[in-house]
């Protein structure tokens, strides 16, 4: 007979954030042994935010360690596959041309002698080639309209790191459905009332009754509820950094007769940037914008032309964002996670990604009503520093650009100041590449240096590398990488096609 659990977990909030968390805790926890009742208290009555429709590559392996079925997964959220995010715009025109690169996933390792980075300076590439062109193999896939994989690629593997373009109220759904199916309690109600009593949750209050519970997780989204209940002054705004802090978004037909682009948009606007996404049956869109800079009107018409009127409009909707995170996302017996937690700007997609780490840090540092200080204090120190090491990345995409036709954008280079060390990094990089060791000691688990090359070269901050280098080895590098980029289009099928033969 089953044991009951002796401890439960109460998570209120029932988007990604609510139902990612409950099924990561439940088969962490109670695979075999029971050592949680968990539920997951969902309001009927307010909405999940219906936003969140692209990822980074790290989702995959979420998915993957709680065994759920990519292809059915696939098909539930009308997901389609991503190499990368397309940056278009973010610097004034190059030789006449729109400004653009991609941001895929993946690096290669190559080289002998000097590493592949400076090789390629060394070998003046930046002056005929884009960096992630000449570096990836994922540009060229992405370039070709390619999936990551072939008619007969593994679930969860490709030839390149890859994320998902999903639906995300349909995401909520499946995550849902998959945490019912393993034993998570979903209780319909809405939390009215939060008691505490000694700095901790003694109880919620809903429309369904009252819930005990020795642990409480706060998915509530931008309103943290629970979070809020104990702790005031906690939230550390990001704004000055990242001024964008509203959001149109508008739900589309895909463009008669276009298969869905295996890379998410972004393209730079008058005072913020669009995002394009497209999933098999649709394309989400939006403009994240400063709200101080432009009204929700100009900006929903802004974007209006940006799209121009070839496809049908499904749905648009406005957007307030509370960008910046918690002081401290742990406090008492409650831990914050997604948006209830923070914010950072959509930009680079990882919003699901947080939410897996938040969830992954829990699982270690184990929810328990009573634990000692240092477990609270170390999961705190460790969220605020992802959060404040994304600000930074995201900081990065900005401060790069020489665009001058907006406020907006003549303001952007100075957002450098609010982050410092990325201000003495740049100079730094200036004078060599950027390299893995340069990001010693930060919190960098998201992005990494691979990550930065892509940005600092795709926004053309180059390094001035002196080393000279036969030809030859330059030669034997990348011809080796275009050997690599041509096989990997022969190993993998156009996205169009992968996405028809999955009866997507
Ligand atoms: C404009 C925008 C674009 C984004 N794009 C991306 C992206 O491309 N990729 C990405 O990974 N992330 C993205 N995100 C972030 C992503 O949307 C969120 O991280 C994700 O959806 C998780 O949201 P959540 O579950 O925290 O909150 P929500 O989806 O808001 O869910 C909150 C839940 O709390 C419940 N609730 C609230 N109050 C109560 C109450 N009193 N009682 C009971 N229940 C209650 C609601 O019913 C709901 O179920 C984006 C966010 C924004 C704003």
């Amino acid at each position: 007979m089953e044991q009951a659990a002796s401890r439960t977990i109460t998570i209120v909030g029932g988007g990604s954030a609510g139902w990612m968390t409950a099924l990561y805790l439940n088969k962490v926890f109670n695979d075999g042994v029971r050592n949680y009742q968990l539920r997951v208290i969902e309001s009927p009555d307010i909405g999940i935010i219906g936003v969140g429709e692209s990822t980074v590559h790290s989702v995959r392996f979420f998915l993957a360690a709680m065994g759920l079925d990519e292809q059915e997964m696939l098909r539930e959220v009308h997901g389609a596959l991503k190499l990368g995010i397309l940056f278009r715009n973010w610097m004034k025109p190059v030789d006449g041309k729109t400004h653009e690169y991609f941001h895929p996933f993946e690096h290669q390792r190559l080289g002998a002698g000097l590493d592949i980075n400076s090789l390629w300076f060394a070998a003046g590439r930046q002056h005929s080639e884009r960096y992630d062109e000449g570096a990836s193999l994922s540009a060229a896939l992405m370039a070709a309209a390619h999936a990551p994989k072939g008619p007969g690629s593994r679930p969860y593997q490709g030839v390149v790191p890859y994320g998902y373009h999903i639906d995300a109220t349909l995401m909520a759904r499946f995550l849902r459905r998959k945490a019912v199916e393993a034993g998570v309690e979903h209780i319909e109600a809405t939390v009215e009332q939060v008691r505490v009593a000694n700095g901790e949750i003694a109880a919620v209050e809903t429309t369904a009754g009252e819930f005990t519970s020795d642990f409480f997780i706060d998915c509530t989204g931008f309103r943290g509820m629970l979070i809020d209940a104990l702790r005031e002054d906690n939230w550390e705004s990001f704004e000055t950094a990242l001024p964008c802090n509203r959001a149109v978004a508008i739900q589309r037909e895909l463009e008669p007769g276009e298969a869905p682009k295996p890379y998410t948009r972004s393209t730079a606007l008058s005072n913020g940037w669009a995002w394009q996404i497209d999933l098999v049956n649709r394309q989400g869109t939006g403009y994240v914008y400063d709200g101080a800079r432009l009204s929700r009107d100009e900006a929903e018409q802004e974007l209006r032309d940006f799209l121009g009127p070839q496809s049908e409009v499904l749905k648009c909707n406005h957007l307030s964002m509370k960008v910046g995170c918690r002081r401290e996302f742990w406090v008492g017996n409650c831990v914050s996670i997604g948006l209830a937690g923070g914010f950072i700007e959509p930009l680079e997609s990882t919003g699901l990604h947080l939410i897996n780490l938040g969830a992954g840090l829990l699982a270690t540092h184990q929810p328990e009503r009573v634990v000692s200080q240092s477990i609270r204090d170390s999961y705190n120190r460790l969220m605020v520093g992802f959060y404040q090491d994304l600000k930074q990345f995201i900081v990065l995409h900005y401060c790069l650009s020489n665009r001058d036709d907006s406020e907006f954008w003549r303001a952007a280079p100075a957002t450098v100041e609010e982050v410092p060390w990325l201000k003495s990094q740049l100079e730094i990089w200036r004078h060599k590449v950027c390299e893995f060791h340069d990001l010693a000691g930060s919190f960098s688990t998201t992005f990494s240096d691979e990550n930065y090359r892509y940005i600092l070269y795709g926004m053309q901050h180059y390094p001035e590398v002196r080393a000279q280098v036969e030809a030859t080895q330059a030669e034997q590098v990348f011809g080796e990488l275009a050997r690599r980029q041509e096989q990997a289009l022969q190993q993998t099928s156009p996205h169009g096609d992968y996405l028809r033969q999955l009866n997507l």
